[in-house]
């Protein structure tokens, strides 16, 4: 069942992720193990979840605001923001998925990234508010290897499409 870990522990261990200070978007963005990938956007499990189930949506090139965003990479994003939230609600079955960007390119704003992304966000109470839910102060949810694979296979499998009623409920888990 996966676990909360502090602020400060989810601080360390993004610190500890990045030792060299890049981007961590640019790093999510470039790696090999999208859940789908258009050319200019790709969705992703977030490693530093706010709730089980959490997906954000990153754009490949690093663009730090809306002004310098293109209709493609714009229209791409879009569609994975979609695609992520229909599968989070298919899997986690949430009472509502919130989605959010919330980065900011000026470097006096903690525990922001400056690259452009979306987050995808299931809610399981719906008496939360954004401000209970997109925040690390509440701590972030930390899971073993085989909960992140199994997460990982249920929403590829709901993504792909030839998905069946008898999809596990990992929701049941969290
Ligand atoms: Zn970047």
């Amino acid at each position: 069942m996966p676990s909360t870990i502090s602020k400060e522990e989810a601080m360390r261990r993004l610190a500890a992720a990045q030792p060299d200070g890049t981007c961590v978007m640019c790093r999510l963005s470039a790696g090999n193990r999208p859940l789908r990938a258009e050319p200019e956007a790709t969705l992703e499990l977030n490693g530093f979840p706010l709730r089980w189930g959490h997906l954000l949506v990153v754009t490949r090139r690093h663009v730090t605001t809306f002004s310098e965003l293109t209709d493609d990479e714009n229209e791409q994003a879009s569609r994975l923001v979609l695609a992520g939230a229909r599968a989070v609600e298919r899997v986690v079955r949430p009472a509502r998925v919130f989605t959010a960007s919330l980065g900011t390119a000026r470097g006096d704003v903690p525990m922001s990234s400056a690259h452009l992304h979306w987050h995808i966000v299931p809610v399981e109470h719906p008496g939360e508010r954004p401000s209970d839910v997109l925040t690390w102060s509440n701590g972030v949810v930390a899971a073993t290897a085989d909960e992140w694979r199994s997460l990982r296979r249920t929403i590829t499998t709901v993504l792909s499409g030839d998905a069946q009623d008898d999809v596990r409920d990992v929701h049941s888990d969290a």
